[in-house]
């Protein structure tokens, strides 16, 4: 089946520009799902790292700092002698609850060279009472697992570095062997600090670093990317630092909980941008359909109506052959067109309805104003005449004035009759070669035979000489009038019927006169004439 697909150019032009919408919207959407927001989100990761980055180097210079600490006291010639048992007054000058306090130490652990518990000293984490122990027993049975992995570190030759173990609570480690101040001679022992990284240090971390921060035990070894997970406008973000932990793998999460705000406005802001871009391409292009609906396609439609004649205003034409562009022109041409087309058809009407050497209206427009004639006649008195005008003997005229000036003979009467039938208001034709016919509506017997002398008179005023002819030395006419009501059917051939055969009786009677058509003609009587003097 044959489906009707509306091709205009308005549905063209507003699939074209859809379509090219359509793929600029999805190409922004494509565009904004690879690489923009990717790049938003890759520059939020990036400034959770940097954050991280910044938590992990302060936890480190706290680790360094332990470590400094440590190392300050391990070589310390006092510190030495203490050790091998020859400085008994140490602990009573250096170590009180205040000293750990502010120091922020948990425990203090001397070793002897055999790597035996030489001398302990800490605060209770659960009851926060200070304690000296020289083993990790009765009520400093809690330093035990501390001891016993420091006690491994040395084994394992790693008890001159900082590290954090998480037997209990996650403590700092600090651990050096203690040497005399100028380094010389063998290790005296190991000095080991640790410092809690409880609530406390936990306050002191985030005042120095401006973020919350939590600490966790995860039981994985550390890896090297950090985890992230986003809660509305919050992200948790965590690193694992390395835990020593000599059997099962364990990792320290430091977390820091960001505000998304930057990245959510960034996101709202390009959202909107986005929105707004295409809010802008549907305007624009709706403007450009506007535009082309006001510029192109409503001038097109009425040059369409224009080139069809169909009903179009006078003034759009005139606004459509006054523009100075394209449809302009084709306006103006098309214009140009009509024109030469009208002025053709005038012509052929007036060829198919007029006399070519006379110029009067031939015998089909005489018919065609016969029958209006006819029909417009309503009442009895009402009447409409019929009047024959033939030249008498032309003929001969022809013959002895040669044809070419029997044709402007012809021109010479026509003019005349035509100018009677101008001042007088009724219609003549040339109906034949040298015969005419005139056509008076709404007129009496009386008046039309006068019309008939007057016509008559009138050639004969012309005065064109006619040597051969038997009635006159100069061209004459012959005249037949017919009323309406004479003809029985009064139909107008019927009419005109009458008018020739008071015209052949006109001729019959010597010519040159009017000749009226009656009933009594018609069966033969002698007819009503009026000769001219
Ligand atoms: P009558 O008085 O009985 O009308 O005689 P007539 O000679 O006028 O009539 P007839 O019908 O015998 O001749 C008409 C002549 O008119 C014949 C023809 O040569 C001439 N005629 C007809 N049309 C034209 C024309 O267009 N130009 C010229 N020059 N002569 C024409
Ligand atoms: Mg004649
Ligand atoms: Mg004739």
């Amino acid at each position: 089946m044959h489906r009707h697909i509306p091709r205009s150019l308005r549905f063209r032009f507003f699939a074209a520009l859809g379509g090219l919408l359509i793929c600029a919207i999805v190409a922004l959407a494509a565009i904004s799902s690879s690489v923009i927001f990717p790049a938003l989100q890759a520059e939020e990761r990036q400034a959770v790292k940097r954050e991280l980055d910044r938590v992990e180097r302060s936890f480190q210079l706290e680790q360094q700092q332990l470590l400094a600490q440590v190392r300050d006291w391990a070589h310390w010639d006092d510190t030495y002698q203490f050790v091998q048992g020859d400085y008994p007054r140490y602990k009573d000058v250096n170590f009180s609850q205040e000293m750990f306090d502010d120091m922020r130490y948990q425990l203090m652990a001397f070793f002897n060279n055999a790597g035996e518990v030489y001398f302990l000293a800490g605060i209770n984490p659960t009851t926060g009472n200070y304690q000296t122990c020289e083993t990790p027993n009765d009520e400093c049975a809690w330093m035990e697992p501390w001891v016993n992995r420091m006690q491994s570190a040395i084994d394992g030759d790693r008890a001159d570095q900082s590290a954090i173990y998480a037997d209990q609570e996650p403590v700092m480690v600090g651990s050096t062997p203690i040497l005399r101040t100028d380094k010389s001679g063998s290790p005296a022992g190991w000095l080991f600090k640790t410092r809690a990284l409880d609530d406390e240090w936990l306050s002191f971390m985030e005042e120095y670093t401006g973020l919350p921060i939590n600490l966790s035990l995860t039981r994985q070894a550390a890896s090297s990317s950090d985890a992230l997970s986003f809660s509305g406008n919050i992200v948790h973000a965590e690193r694992y630092l390395p835990i020593y932990s000599p059997l099962t793998p364990v990792s320290l999460g430091i977390g820091i909980e960001l505000n998304r705000t930057s990245y959510l406005t960034s996101l709202t802001t390009f959202r909107y941008v986005l929105l707004w871009t295409a809010v802008l391409m549907i305007l624009v292009i709706a403007v450009v359909l506007l535009l082309l609906e006001k510029i192109v396609l409503k001038p097109l439609r009425l040059l369409t109506q224009f080139t069809q004649q169909l009903d179009i205003h006078e003034t759009d034409v005139h606004k459509l052959t006054r523009r100075s562009d394209e449809i302009g022109l084709l306006s103006r041409a098309f214009q140009k067109q009509f024109t030469f087309q009208q002025q053709l058809n005038d012509e052929l009407l007036k060829m198919s309805t007029h006399d070519a050497l006379t110029g009067l209206p031939n015998r089909r427009l005489f018919d065609q104003q016969l029958e209006t004639a006819f029909s417009d006649t309503s009442t009895d008195s009402d009447s409409v005449a019929v009047m024959m005008l033939d030249i008498d003997h032309f003929k001969l005229y022809n013959d002895h004035y040669g044809h070419p000036e029997g044709d402007v003979c012809l021109q010479r009467i026509a003019d005349a009759m035509y100018s009677l039938a101008r001042t007088r208001n009724f219609f003549i034709a040339r109906t034949g070669g040298e015969e005419f016919c005139a056509l008076l509506p709404h007129i009496s017997p009386d008046k039309a035979r006068g019309i008939g002398e007057q016509l008559l008179a009138a050639i004969d005023g012309l005065q064109i000489p006619h040597s051969t002819s038997p009635v006159k030395p100069f061209v004459t006419i012959s005249v037949g009038i017919a009323m309406q009501k004479d003809a029985k059917s009064q139909s107008p051939s019927a009419v005109v019927s009458c008018a020739d055969q008071a015209l052949y009786l006109a001729k019959e009677a010597g010519r040159h006169q009017v000749a009226f058509f009656s009933p009594q003609l018609a069966s033969g009587l002698t007819p009503e004439h009026n000769a001219p003097q």
